[in-house]
């Protein structure tokens, strides 16, 4: 191996950046350049590809539509509660009619789960489903606060 710089001939030729150039020189021209072995490791991780990892389905976020519609029936409802005796009322209601616990659920598009869990007073119905009832029975379990 020659040192690129002066000739000589060298096993310990080191590679050095002199004027942009990089070149193999012998340890005696060493001092003339700057030593390549730290840029070159300072290179080789700079041109490493970090490859960014794209999520492709990125499922579109719903907003939740603005509830006007369900905001104006809250404030319609704000001021009525359900009375506390609404279980045996709803029950000695639909009794008086003949309709079975089935037929109270079909009318009013209600499971009858909650039409059972209703008229034993495990549920309290909400106002909507309230106002539906007493339409139905014609009762009242609705009353001002
Ligand atoms: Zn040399």
């Amino acid at each position: 191996m020659e040192c690129e710089m002066c000739g000589s001939k060298s096993d310990k030729l080191r590679k050095v950046k002199i004027d942009g150039a990089i070149l193999s020189v012998c340890p005696k021209c060493e001092r003339f350049g700057t030593p390549v072995d730290n840029l070159r490791s300072y290179e080789d991780t700079s041109r490493r590809i970090v490859v960014p990892y794209v999520n492709v389905a990125v499922k579109p976020v719903s907003i939740p539509q603005k509830g006007a519609k369900s905001r104006k029936k809250d404030s319609d409802i704000e001021n009525l509660e359900i009375v506390p005796e609404f279980a045996d009322i709803i029950r000695l209601a639909r009794e008086k009619t003949g309709m079975s616990q089935d037929e109270m659920a079909d009318k009013l598009r209600e499971k009858r789960t909650l039409i059972s869990a209703i008229e034993r007073g495990s549920i309290k119905p909400d106002i909507k489903t309230a106002k539906k009832i007493e339409n139905l029975l014609k009762v009242k379990i609705l009353e001002e606060f």
